[in-house]
Formats: C-alpha cells, structure tokens, sequence
C-alpha cells in the first residue's frame, strides 16, 4: 500500500467517525506522525495532501526540518526543558505540557522569540504510571497556572494519549473524561485561553477517540507501516 492510499483510507475512516458523532469530517485534524520515518516519507505524505505532522524528539525536528517541504509541525512527545530553545521557532504547537516548570520555560523562550506558543495540555485520565501526563483531578490547576504566569503562551486544549488495550473500546472511558474537562474551558475566551483542540486518538484508537469529541488525531503507523526501532540506536 502506498503512503497516498493508506491516507486517503485513514482520512475516509475519520470522517465516518466525524459524522457519527454529529460533526464534519473536516472538523476533525488528521496529524500525520512521522517520527522514525525519514524526509522522502514526509514529503511523500505532504504530497498526498497532509499538512499537519508530529515528531516525539526533539532531535528528530531538528535533523528534518530543512529537509522536508512547507508543513506545520507539532511536538507531541514529552519535552525537556532544556530542549525547549532548540524547538520554539518551529512548531506550530507543543501537546505534551504537563507542569508549570515546562510552561515556564516554553513562556521564556517565546518571549525571547516574540511569539505566542499554542500548547496542550496532556492528561494522563487512566493515570498510567509509565505515561507523562498530569492526572485530571490536577488538570484545572494548571491550566490556571499556566493562564496566570505564562503570557507568551496560549492554551488551546488537551491531549491524551490512551492505555493500548486490545480492544479500544476499552479505553473509550479515558476519552470522555478528558472530553469532559475540555467542554468545561471551551466557552471560556481570554487572550491566554482559547481551547480549540482536543489532541486523542492514534492508529489503534482513533475512530473511537472521534466518537468521544476528538478533533485533532496523531497517526503513524496507519500511514507509514510499522517503526524500525532497530534504526534509532544507530
Ligand atoms: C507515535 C505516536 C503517535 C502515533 O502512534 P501510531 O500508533 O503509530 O499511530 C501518536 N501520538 C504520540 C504522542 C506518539 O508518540
């Protein structure tokens, strides 16, 4: 299958779950993940129409920035703050804030850039250990950290990523209650809030993440096939 078709079936499969939710099938994001998958890959993907991609390493952005045509990136893996400077001129908007330390650092450093960040915030609702993520019970109280103390960022919604489950329906349950706390802060317009997007859903899950409210999906492996680990400890 090539990458244009698997797209083409991915973005057919999300507008049947738009629809059954009561949405447009455009309402809805498709994020095309691209780590470990090299530039022709990419290019090939923004060929075939996606114009959104997401990277879980910094190093990784870093390596393929130039190399890859006109596109909007997102930081959807956990970032360290001593990587925060490497990447604030380049992404269009970081999922993955889950303390008040990070967001302080993200501030900083769009301030030096004299930019305003879009970031997520990502709840971690099945409270995984091996996951980052903050639990919901403490989801509101970061929110309004970050509103408070960060001026160079904006909050534009949540992320989460589920347990893996052999059955999504399984975790259709961590879905809704992350959707839950989104519609809390939806309605709420201020300069340093403005929720728009609710990041849920992978290959394994998507089409159930969608039918809970998800409006942007982060997909890999339903585009480019399965990762070669191996490559990475080159
Ligand atoms: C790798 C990754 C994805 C995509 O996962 P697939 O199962 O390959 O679709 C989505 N979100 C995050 C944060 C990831 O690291």
């Amino acid at each position: 299958m090539s990458i244009q078709t698997n797209i083409e079936y991915i973005q057919e499969l999300k507008g049947k779950a738009a629809v059954k939710s009561g949405r447009n099938p455009e309402d809805v994001l498709l994020i095309a993940v691209t780590k470990l998958h090299g530039p022709d890959e990419m290019n090939e993907a923004i060929d075939a129409g996606i114009t959104d991609i997401g990277e879980n390493k910094v190093q990784e952005i870093m390596d393929k920035y130039d190399r890859v045509k006109p596109v909007r990136w997102h930081l959807i893996g956990h970032l360290q703050t001593n990587k925060v400077k490497y990447i604030i001129d380049k992404v269009c908007m970081i999922h993955s804030v889950d303390s008040l330390k990070l967001a302080k650092e993200i501030d900083k450093r769009a301030a030096q850039h004299d930019l305003v960040m879009d970031i997520l915030v990502q709840v971690n609702s099945a409270e995984e250990e091996s996951k980052f993520g903050i639990t919901t019970a403490e989801t509101d109280q970061l929110i309004a950290d970050i509103a408070e103390q960060c001026p160079n960022i904006r909050i534009k919604g949540l992320m989460c990523i589920a347990p893996f489950e052999d059955d999504p329906e399984d975790v259709r349950e961590y879905f809704a209650e992350v959707k839950k706390i989104y519609d809390k802060y939806v309605n709420v317009k201020t300069e340093r809030m403005d929720f728009q997007h609710l990041s849920m859903g992978m290959t394994h899950d998507f089409e159930v993440a969608i039918e809970e409210g998800s409006n942007m999906i982060r997909v890999g492996t339903a585009i480019f096939g399965y990762r070669d680990y191996r490559s990475e400890e080159k």
